[in-house]
């Protein structure tokens, strides 16, 4: 009908059609990555006040035989929704720890951390401490370069054995760090509870914070937060020296973002830390 114009849903439309075809192949596609070795880690800087590096965190990339390297944007949702995303964070992690003790050969990158993201699915499993543990022996991987980075979302469920897995971990060193922290759900009292030792401000309230007096409220106010509660802070999405001279101003000590480095695959990290170790 001729009503069924612009502004119509309609519901297969052959544009649509094309989206779920797009979303089934992607699935398909998706169980055969780790088999297919298509997943990789890229590492990204985190620097300290004056520059220098104090550890990276691992984002995973998927490398596609035809659509070129695909971000996370694009697949972890996916990833979560079917459960594969279990199996990837565990190939994250062991790879991430394989990549640390290669680095803790050399005394130049020996006291780096590596940060690596859980999910909530996968961290609810209940063997997820001692699949980290088994993990962490497997590769003779140091426990205390290890972060693991939660989000908020991961207190919507059991928060008692959030706690409980977390203080495991922590008794043989492994750190914890809070995501995204703002953007989520997390109640003061929640966050005291936590056995976490850093929060991650959210790169949205970095972007906007030379932008509106709200943003930079918010980042105050977390930075003043993570002191006061003992924890450290890291200021993530920095892209411009007036937004780190900003955070510095704040009492922010730890940073991360394209200012400093974008995420890149090891070899190229690897000549990041040359070059600064050079300086
Ligand atoms: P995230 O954990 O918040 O990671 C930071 C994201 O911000 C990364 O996107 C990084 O590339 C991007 N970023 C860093 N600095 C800047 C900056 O200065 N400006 C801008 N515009 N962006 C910046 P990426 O790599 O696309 O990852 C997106 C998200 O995917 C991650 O957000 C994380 O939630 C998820 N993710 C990545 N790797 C893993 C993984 O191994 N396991 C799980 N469960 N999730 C992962
Ligand atoms: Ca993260
Ligand atoms: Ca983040
Ligand atoms: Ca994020």
């Amino acid at each position: 009908a001729k009503a069924a114009g612009r502004n119509t849903f309609r519901f297969f439309s052959p544009d649509m059609q094309d989206v779920l075809d797009q979303i089934a192949m992607l699935e398909t596609d998706l169980r055969h990555a780790l088999v297919r070795r298509e997943l990789l880690l890229h590492y990204q800087p985190i620097v300290n006040g004056d520059g220098s590096l104090a550890g990276v965190e691992a984002l995973m990339r998927w490398q596609h035989p035809r659509r070129g390297l695909v971000y996370p944007g694009a697949f972890i949702s996916q990833a979560e929704k079917s459960g594969l995303i279990v199996e990837f964070g565990e190939w994250a992690l062991e790879t991430a720890c394989e990549q640390l003790v290669a680095w803790s050969r050399d005394a130049a990158t020996e006291p780096l951390t590596i940060a690596v993201n859980v999910s909530a699915r996968q961290f609810r499993q209940p063997e997820f401490t001692q699949r980290v543990l088994h993990i962490l022996e497997r590769t003779g991987a140091n426990p205390r370069r290890l972060k693991l980075e939660l989000t908020e979302s991961m207190l919507l469920t059991d928060v008692d054995d959030l706690i409980r897995k977390m203080s495991q971990l922590k008794e043989r060193g492994v750190g914890f760090s809070l995501d995204d922290f703002g953007t989520g759900y997390s109640s003061l009292s929640y966050l005291k509870k936590l056995p976490l030792d850093q929060l991650k401000i959210d790169r949205s309230f970095v972007q906007d914070m030379l932008l509106t007096p709200h943003a930079s409220s918010i980042v105050r106010t977390i930075v003043s937060l993570a002191q006061s509660m003992g924890l450290q802070v890291v200021a993530e999405g920095v892209e411009t020296a007036e937004q780190w001279a900003a955070l510095r101003k704040i009492g922010c000590a730890t940073f991360q973002g394209y200012l400093f480095g974008k995420p890149a695959a090891v070899e190229d990290i690897a000549a990041q830390f040359i070059l600064r170790g050079e300086h």
